[in-house]
């Protein structure tokens, strides 16, 4: 490879993907960090990374916005090495008992998930084809493997992922493109502060997981330790079954 490939993140404003975000600077690739509106949290973000000597670019779009990933891809594409690592991060969570689930909620869930995973993967796998190198993390949840109550947009949204992992995988293999899905359980970020504290004594480790444990995994996985690994679901829970 001429160049080292650059990174891009979703949803890395903050949270797991902040986290994913600064460990894969510290790896030595070059961000693209994508957020949807929290533009404060994201310069912080960037900021942090480069006090540490990495290297960012901010990219702020919806990813659920067909138009939106193809006009900011066309951009950074033209603008830097090929992105050969893509971790699908963004996501969000509208939760509700589901007879009183509106399309909304639904729409807008799933449409984050998988139609943010067609709109920047569709785009990008065929760059990493040609550079026969490529590394595509998904940020699934316990709740797409598992199900959790007031979650059937969320878990129907997740479960998705994995299937759509699992069969990239199937095309990608012989091409040394690697996909895989990571399944987190409790992670303390924004997304869990409605979730209850007595949450944790369903996790047999007693503790919400940290971002920074996610990226660890996710360094992992991105590098040279982890060239046999792909079409894997690898779960990051504390033991939560
Ligand atoms: P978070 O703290 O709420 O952060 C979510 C991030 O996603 C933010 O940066 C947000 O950006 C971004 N985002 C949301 N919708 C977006 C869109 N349409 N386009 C672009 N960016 C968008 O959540 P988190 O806990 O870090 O979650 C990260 C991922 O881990 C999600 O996929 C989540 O489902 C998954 N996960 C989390 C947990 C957990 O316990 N925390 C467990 C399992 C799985 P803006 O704020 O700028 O909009």
């Amino acid at each position: 490879m001429a160049h080292k490939p650059r990174a891009l993140v979703t949803g890395a404003s903050k949270g797991i993907g902040a986290a994913i975000a600064t460990s894969l600077a510290a790896d030595g690739f070059e961000i693209v960090l994508n957020f949807r509106s929290s533009q404060d949290a994201a310069l912080r973000v960037k900021e942090q990374i480069e006090v540490a000597g990495g290297s960012v670019v901010l990219a702020q779009f919806d990813v659920a916005d067909a138009d939106a990933c193809a006009a900011a891809l066309k951009t950074i594409m033209a603008n830097g090495p090929p992105i050969g690592v893509l971790v699908n991060n963004a996501g969000v969570v509208a939760d509700a008992s589901f007879p009183i689930m509106n399309r909304k909620a639904w729409e807008t869930v799933t449409r984050t998930t998988l139609d943010g995973f067609f709109n920047l993967t569709n785009a990008l796998v065929t760059p990493m084809i040609r550079m026969k190198w490529g590394r595509i993390i998904n940020i699934s949840s316990i709740s797409g493997l598992v199900g959790n109550r007031g979650q059937v947009n969320y878990s129907a949204a997740k479960a998705g992922l994995i299937g759509a992992t699992r069969s990239l995988s199937l095309e990608l293999a012989k091409r040394k493109i690697t996909v895989n899905a990571i399944a987190p359980g409790f992670i303390e970020t924004d997304m869990i502060t409605s979730v209850p504290a007595e949450a944790i004594r369903s996790i047999p480790m007693r503790r919400f997981g940290q971002p920074s444990e996610v990226a660890d995994l996710v360094s992992f996985l991105v590098s040279e330790r982890a060239t046999y690994i792909t079409g894997q679901v690898i779960g990051i829970n504390g033991g939560l079954a």
